[in-house]
């Protein structure tokens, strides 16, 4: 049997593609980077 941990292990983490830092998902966002590198990218 797995134990939740080993499955959550398991999921594929969202990573943002510009600082590696793991996003948390956001259904309604179609954006694969984190809030800090998108606050980056709003002028
Ligand atoms: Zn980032």
């Amino acid at each position: 049997m797995m134990s939740p941990v080993e499955f959550f292990k398991k999921l594929p983490k969202k990573v943002c593609p510009e600082c590696g830092q793991h996003v948390e998902e956001q259904a309604e966002s179609y954006l694969m980077e984190c809030e800090r590198c998108l606050a980056k990218k709003v002028e």
